[in-house]
């Protein structure tokens, strides 16, 4: 059968589809959390598989006609039990978010207590935010950052573990420019009879990489997007070791979630693939040493880096050493102007609203997988700072999006 064609296309909707192919590969792309998948995700994606209904797991579905999406899924638990050692995966989780309720769900009851990251200190919504579903069903005590350095002290976490006891204690960061290292979570988890979840959303792809340590052998339960710097389709993932299979598939389907996106399931195998390969390695090599040179090349520029710099894919920039009158959200504004897309960030115990900040965000994946080295990095670092010098100059910044466009032109997305 050939792929299907369209005979009366939707020109409003893909006019609009157009346009934003032409903005994503005009522009920078420096949001931390996303990507840019290979041809064949989103062929995937763009697949008939979204037709089918397969409610279940492989093998035991509730409605006739699934024997090959069975196939495809079971291609995608296995190749990423493969890639990251784990006894157990479920590749249903529509999103990073509902794979941790799913998790939350298999093992705690409503009202225990848990151990995360503070929002406002780097963590996710997910992890106990008080206006996120986490924060209203479990109790959740969080973590910080240290003052001095802007890290994460495992002694505090620890204090915190052994006054609370929490029945599991969660690592994983959204804007956290360090390292949380699993087997120091691991030893706390183990000191205080608790369980430990590692929520691997954001460097998914530097774990499969070897970029970043694995912290499958350590958790109970490992969650993570698939779209972030794995580079595949849109959705969440959840590895847990074979203690707690039978409850995370429970707690999946039926517990939270209804047919699976057999489509978007068929595209995380195509990734799970990709980032089993030797270049993907490279790959996820070079996002950090990219980061790394962005980083040096900002504080050379007058920015600060919170924590002082990055071990990962990206950094969060205090604005204000820069100029203390910019916001985050001035200057996500004013970079929207010349084609830089990134968002603003509050950073540690930030004076200003989460909805202005004192902080934007940056991170390399997606300008590493268009091929951008090290040299482009210091460029980067130039245009960015170069259109905040000159925010108020609307010919300025027309001609910094000039330059992004040709810098774009010469490392294409696609
Ligand atoms: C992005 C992220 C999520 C949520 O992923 P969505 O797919 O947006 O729901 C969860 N946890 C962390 C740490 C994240 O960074």
């Amino acid at each position: 059968m050939p792929f299907p064609s369209d005979t009366a296309p939707d020109t409003e909707v893909f006019d609009l589809i157009d346009r934003e192919v032409e903005r994503q590969c005009t522009g920078l792309q420096l949001i931390a959390s996303e990507n840019f998948t290979s041809p064949a995700v989103m062929r995937a994606v763009g697949s008939a598989l979204t037709n089918k209904y397969a409610e279940g797991y492989p093998g035991k579905r509730y409605y006739g006609g699934n024997a090959i999406v069975d196939d495809i899924e079971s291609i995608a638990i296995e190749r990423v039990k493969a890639l990251f050692g784990a006894d157990h995966a479920n590749v249903q989780p529509h999103s990073g978010a509902n794979a941790n309720m799913c998790a939350y769900q298999a093992v705690l009851d409503a009202g225990d207590t848990v151990l995360g990251l503070s929002l406002d200190h780097g963590g996710h919504l997910t992890h106990g935010s008080p206006v996120n579903a986490s924060g209203k069903l479990y109790h959740f005590v969080a973590y910080k950052v240290t003052p001095g350095d802007e890290r994460v002290d495992m002694d505090q976490v620890r204090d915190l573990a052994l006054e609370h006891r929490p029945k599991l204690i969660v690592a994983g960061t959204t804007s956290y420019p360090r390292r949380l290292e699993p087997e120091a979570f691991k030893a706390i988890a183990d000191e205080v009879g608790a369980l430990f979840m590692f929520d691997a959303a954001h460097i998914a792809g530097l774990i499969a990489g070897g970029a970043h340590p694995n912290p499958v052998p350590y958790a109970d339960i490992v969650t993570f997007t698939t779209h972030k710097t794995l580079r595949g389709p849109r959705g969440g993932c959840i590895l847990s070791t074979a203690q707690h299979a039978a409850a995370i598939d429970k707690a999946v389907f039926p517990g939270w979630q209804g047919g699976p996106l057999e489509h978007v399931i068929a595209g995380k195998a195509v990734a799970f693939h990709e980032a089993a390969q030797p270049s993907f390695r490279d790959y996820a090599q070079q996002i950090v040493r990219n980061a790394s040179a962005l980083a040096d090349a900002l504080v050379q520029r007058g920015f600060r880096l919170v924590s002082g710099g990055t071990d990962i894919h990206l950094m969060v920039v205090d604005l204000r050493p820069f100029d203390a009158d910019l916001t985050g959200k001035e200057a996500q504004t004013v970079l929207d102007v010349a084609g830089i897309t990134l968002n603003k960030n509050s950073i540690p115990d930030d004076p200003r609203s989460p909805f202005v900040t004192s902080g934007v965000r940056i991170g390399t994946p997606s300008v590493t997988t268009q091929g951008m080295k090290e040299p482009e990095m210091v460029r980067i670092a130039e245009l960015i700072s170069r259109a905040l010098r000159h925010r108020t100059d609307a010919a300025e910044l027309a001609a910094v999006k000039a330059d992004v466009a040709s810098l774009c032109a010469a490392f294409p997305a696609y």
